[in-house]
């Protein structure tokens, strides 16, 4: 079986679990923290590193194995880590590659949770974020890197104002710099854009949004793509030994797959952010429809977009896939399949109409997610972003009355006919 040929779908559906006979067609939940050895020296191999079994469930687990395991097919890396959340891949990934004394340079249309932690918590940690605008020129990105810029960090389809990565000029700044692109693939999935075909090196996901899918698991995801050089000078804690491993060097002893052992056995071992098995297991089951829904969720957005684009009583909308969208040419460029579920807009009359519309949906809910089966809404501003102060609001584009909207999988005509009594509320 060439899995790596496959299309998405069938990663989906059948990554990356093949039982052996008369054993469960579905993938069992392994629900133990623990895994028993025969002997005390096989023991001592794996906690070597020389052998690859599972040892305790903080480590590896075989149900999330599996969920790993799919996700890297479909994203085309040479291997995952899954974590309790979205947040906890994220700090994860670049706690692997930059310490104190290092920056980061991140776009700052970034998710909120994502900003603020780069802003906040890693500064403390002697981090340094770079926060730029993602449409300064090449020129500008460059100019803004310190000789200890680590990463380059961008999402492929930004939270909440859907804005398209410039992969071109970002993975272009990022080999001139000599550091990894990691890029949050959470809301296109790799069904509507693939980061390591576009030159990225990292890739995180919050999978409680579209993987999952139906808004029941928090988790997370970070794949390495294995197509970066660690030993350029830049990053000797992937060379030097590990002496808490006995002197493993992760790039000599584990090659490609250097990054996402690191951040397994050192990362994972002392942070242990890890998710449970029937977690696992419940976003595995989401991912075996990621296809079928992406294409629903992208649909029922255009539609959605074009109807509130011709609406009087709305001011304005973004959506990558609207012809009106400053981000049109990049979104026909990367995102050929669809521009996945999520949008913004504003309604006429500015924070209190949004709100007034927002009260009055009835079908459509207001919730604090993203990104799954069901329409949502949100004010970013009084939510999501509410530690950003008034100033760093009018940096990232987050207007007072902006609603963020999460379309989901239903029919797009009884989305429609919700918005349309809404509309009709606020006049
Ligand atoms: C939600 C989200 C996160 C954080 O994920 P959690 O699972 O909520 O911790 C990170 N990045 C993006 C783009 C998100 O939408």
């Amino acid at each position: 079986m060439d899995k790596d040929k496959w299309k998405i779908g069938t990663q989906a559906v059948q990554g990356e679990y093949w039982p052996s006979n008369a054993k469960a067609r579905v993938v069992p939940i392994t629900m133990s923290t623990t895994y028993r050895y025969d002997t005390c020296e096989e023991l001592a191999r794996v906690f070597d590193l020389e052998q690859d079994t599972d040892m305790y469930t903080r480590l590896s687990n075989p149900t999330t194995d599996i969920l790993e395991k799919k996700i890297s097919l479909m994203e085309g890396g040479v291997g995952a880590l899954a974590t309790s959340s979205g947040m906890a891949a994220i700090t994860l990934a670049v706690l692997n590659m930059c310490k104190k004394g290092d920056s980061i340079l991140a776009a700052n249309n970034i998710y909120g949770g994502a900003y603020t932690v780069f802003t906040t918590t890693f500064k403390d940690l002697g981090i340094e974020a770079i926060m730029f605008d993602p449409d300064i020129s090449e020129e500008e990105m460059l100019s803004l890197a310190k000789p200890n810029t680590k990463l380059v960090y961008g999402e492929s389809i930004s939270n909440p104002l859907a804005k398209v990565l410039d992969f071109d000029k970002f993975s272009r700044v990022a080999k001139k710099l000599g550091v990894p692109l990691m890029v949050d693939n959470t809301f296109a999935t790799p069904v509507l854009c693939k980061p390591f075909e576009l030159g990225a090196n990292i890739v995180v996901h919050s999978t409680s949004k579209y993987m999952d899918g139906h808004a029941v698991a928090l988790g997370g995801v970070i794949v390495d793509g294995g197509n970066f050089n660690w030993n350029n000078g830049k990053f000797p804690d992937f060379v030097e030994p590990d002496e808490s491993y006995h002197g493993v060097s992760y790039f000599k002893n584990f090659g490609k797959t250097a990054y996402i052992t690191k951040a397994r056995v050192q990362m994972m071992r002392n942070f242990g952010m890890t998710p449970s098995p029937f977690n696992s297991w419940l976003i595995n089951l989401g991912c075996e429809s990621l296809h079928l829904r992406m294409r629903q969720h992208s649909d029922n957005a255009l539609k959605i977009a074009k109807y509130l684009e011709n609406h009087e009583m709305c001011a304005w909308v973004k959506y990558p896939g609207l012809e009106s969208s400053q981000y049109y040419p990049l979104a026909q460029k990367y995102l050929p399949n669809g521009c996945s579920g999520v949008m913004t807009f504003g309604v006429k009359g500015g924070r209190d109409a949004s709100r007034k519309f927002i009260n009055s949906l009835k079908m459509v809910a207001l919730v604090t997610h993203v990104a799954d089966s069901r329409t949502c809404v949100l004010q970013p501003a009084s939510t999501t972003h509410r530690q950003l102060s008034d100033q760093e609001l009018i940096d990232c584009g987050i207007s007072p009355e902006m609603i963020r909207l999460s379309i989901g999988i239903e029919d797009a005509d009884d989305i429609i006919a919700d918005f349309e009594q809404a509309f009709q509320c606020c006049k």
